[in-house]
């Protein structure tokens, strides 16, 4: 990697970017390419030795983190939040060459404007529901050059060999210029056939239909518009682009009334305003569907900035929210037009091994925590997937693989240190500040600003036997069954959950399961092998994953399936039983899943959540066995999720008859009005009280009394 030698932040930053390929490889895994190969392919004409090289540097850059596959096959490549902050730079360098260079034959190569239609800008929701092979011939290349799409369940996929089908399409690129001119919105696809640079042959439906399976054109043409009105602004929006319906946001920084707040008394982090390059990256959050644009984002790297920046938010009148890992589905870790007070620069971890005790600030992921105590053959209760906040997901309560042996996160919770709305520190535990520490555990927030969490660590792994069992989804309703009467007996040691999808399309599955309807049952065991047999040898399943695997391996399996920046809407419930009744009427809604990501996972709870005195903390819902968690998924470019919403909505719906109120970690933008049930009548009453006592001038709300659909 290069280095300037200089100071100067440009010159640091372009140690790392401008390097041959670099900000090319970087875009491909912020889109999105996890594989090598997938990265590759979007890279035609970079060497693998050469991507292997850029790639090393990018991860000892720390812009990217390399991880195994779960299959032990080579690796995956995700973007830190050092690489994801790196994605305004990149489109902003996108918006000069938009302004400045025109696209001209050497940059028009026609493999790549079919990778980025299929990577970026595919419309799913246009895609036959069937198979179709479209032939791609490039004579435009110098030699004759071929790809397929394979579209199938709507998917698409681009092989550079033949898959063994009859073509339904063929389409010759005779200028490949013309190809990437169209991909851009330059010009009408009607002109582009007419110009003679294109030419299809096939049935005449599909013909017509071929050209509106690609957004390209016209978020492309969108944007360029919206650029020449606003000059000057950067106008790529993060992680692919809005369409039609859905908030644009506003590229227009002026918008956001400057104010006094480019500076902060005492604080010593960072202060991020909307002029700053890095503004889009840091207000963004997991859940791409949240476009909230705060007015100053202090980004803090101890204590007293925590204080220094919540008594400005105080004295200047601004609204006031609370970032951790920023994971909450209905965005309340950043505000519109206020302040948000950003936790997740605060990282440090120290494990005391000997009594089994790790402190932690609230910046802090799972994946880093489990990383820390795991050194130690050490644990404790966490979420399920590894680039989730510590923070907010302990207030909640914290559901996790190790909940029905050692309790939820907040049964572990030892103290925690908190910043109170007049600007104070305290720790509240068992012993002292009783009453904050019972609201702290469970309550979602709402209390103070938690700057340390304090956890209680079991001896787990480092391997333990875990995975998960597929079968078809017509068999669904006699698995669920069964897995009724396999968890009515299991022991603590066991925690499982099932998931009813589309086998999504990772590297850990045979291609022939890939988008395939499924019924995955994940298991765990702490104790013997034995305990899982009878759920794992129940009829014929497809596949069966279960198998001694890192601790950490456990905690990040589920990734890949909810990345930064996809759309989300949850909705999900408590279930007081699993009747039969409901079996059938998740199976049904399952099938009926409107978008190939979108889906329902069961959780198991029970065990040693069932156990503890339901007055001891905010989490109060511990007799309830089981909560249903719906999950409404589509991409940024596809049209706003309404048809994925509704699912979930009607999905949910079905159950009403055997709902045992919300679990506050899973709440949504429209869930206001079932606060209540989030924590029952009488600890309801206590957490409002508490909340009042605590906080009279209401300067923080709780993420559940915040919903803002
Ligand atoms: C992919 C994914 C997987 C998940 N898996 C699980 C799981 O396995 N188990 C589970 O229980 N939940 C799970 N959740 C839900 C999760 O608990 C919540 O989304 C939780 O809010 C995440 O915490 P965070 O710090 O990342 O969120 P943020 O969005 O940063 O915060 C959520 C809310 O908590 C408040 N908050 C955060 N930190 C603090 C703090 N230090 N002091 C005071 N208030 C604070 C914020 O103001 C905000 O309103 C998952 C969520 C996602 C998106």
């Amino acid at each position: 990697m290069r280095n300037y030698g200089q100071f100067c932040p440009i010159a640091r930053g372009s140690g790392i970017l401008a390097e041959r390929w670099t900000p090319i490889i970087l875009r491909n895994v912020l889109l999105g390419c996890r594989t090598f190969n997938q990265i590759a392919a979007g890279a035609p004409g970079l060497s693998r030795a050469l991507l292997a090289k850029r790639l090393r540097e990018l991860e000892e850059a720390r812009v990217i983190d390399v991880r195994p596959k779960p299959d032990g096959h080579g690796s995956l490549y995700e973007p830190t939040a050092a690489g994801r902050g790196l994605w305004p730079v990149l489109t902003a360098l996108g918006s000069w060459a938009e302004e400045w260079m025109q696209v001209t034959p050497e940059h028009a190569s026609a493999d790549v404007v079919l990778w980025s239609w299929c990577e970026s800008f595919l419309r799913h929701d246009r895609l036959p529901d069937r198979r179709i092979v479209v032939r791609f011939e490039f004579s435009s290349l110098g030699r004759r050059l071929r790809a397929w799409l394979l579209v199938e369940r709507r998917e698409a996929e681009i092989c550079s060999f033949d898959p063994g089908f009859d073509n339904d399409l063929v389409v010759t690129i005779h200028d490949s210029l013309v190809f990437a001119r169209w991909h851009l919105g330059l010009i009408e696809w009607a002109a582009a056939l007419r110009s003679g640079g294109i030419e299809v042959a096939g049935p005449r439906d599909l013909c017509r239909a071929l050209p509106t399976w690609n957004a390209g054109p016209e978020v492309h043409a969108r944007l360029r518009v919206e650029r020449e009105r606003m000059p000057g602004c950067p106008a790529l929006p993060p992680l692919g682009a809005p369409r039609e319906g859905e908030r644009v946001p506003s590229r227009h920084v002026s918008e956001v009334r400057p104010a006094q707040c480019s500076s902060i008394p005492d604080f010593t982090g960072r202060l991020v305003t909307p002029d700053d390059p890095a503004y889009d990256g840091v207000r963004a959050v997991w859940n791409g569907a949240i476009d909230h644009r705060p007015r100053l984002i202090a980004r803090c790297s101890s204590d007293a900035d925590v204080i220094a920046a919540l008594r400005f938010g105080r004295s200047s009148g601004l609204a006031i929210s609370v970032r951790g890992g920023g994971h909450g589905v209905a965005g309340t870790a950043v505000c519109d037009g206020g302040l948000v007070i950003d936790l997740s620069p605060m990282k440090r971890i120290t494990v005391d091994p000997a009594p089994g005790i790790a402190r932690a600030q609230p910046g802090v992921l799972w994946g880093e925590l489990d990383a820390a105590t795991q050194a130690f053959g050490l644990a404790t209760t966490g979420g399920v997937v590894s680039h989730t906040g510590i923070s907010g997901l302990t207030l909640g309560g914290g559901l996790g693989w190790l909940m029905r042996r050692y309790g939820l996160t907040v049964d572990n919770l030892l103290e925690a240190r908190v910043v109170t709305a007049d600007g104070k520190t305290l720790t509240a535990s068992e012993r002292d500040h009783t009453d904050l520490f019972w609201g702290l555990r469970g309550g979602g927030g709402g209390l103070g600003i938690a700057t340390s969490f304090t956890y209680r660590l079991h001896p787990v792994g480092p391997e333990v036997l875990a995975g998960s069992v597929l079968w078809p989804l017509e068999e669904a309703p006699q698995v669920l069954r069964a897995y009724r009467d396999f968890v009515a007996s299991a022991p603590c040691e066991v925690a499982s959950g099932v998931t009813l999808r589309r086998a999504p399309a990772s590297p850990s599955l045979p291609v022939e399961l890939h988008r395939r309807p499924v019924c995955s049952v994940a298991l765990l065991a702490l104790g013997e092998d034995r305990l899982l047999a009878p759920m794992r040898t129940f009829g014929r399943p497809l596949l069966d994953l279960v198998k001694r695997r890192p601790y950490t391996g456990l905690q990040s399996m589920m990734d890949a399936t909810v990345p930064h920046g996809w759309h989300y809407y949850w909705k999900s419930t408590g279930l007081r039983e699993l009747s039969d009744r409901a079996i059938d009427a998740m199976v049904d809604h399952a099938a009926r899943a409107t978008s190939v990501r979108s889906y329902a996972t069961l959780i198991h709870l029970g065990g040693a959540i069932a156990e503890i005195d339901p007055d001891s903390t905010a989490y109060s819902r511990r007799s309830v066995p089981y909560e249903l968690h719906v999950n409404g998924v589509w991409l940024p470019h596809e049209p706003i999720g309404g048809p994925e919403t509704a699912w979930a909505r009607n999905f949910v719906a079905a159950l009403e008859s055997d709902h045992a109120g919300v679990y506050v970690n899973f709440m949504d933008r429209d869930d206001g009005e079932r606060t209540a049930s989030a924590f029952g009548s009488e600890a309801y009453r206590r957490l409002t009280a508490l909340r009042q006592a605590v906080d009279p001038d209401r300067v923080f709300s709780g993420p559940a009394e915040r919903r803002v659909l």
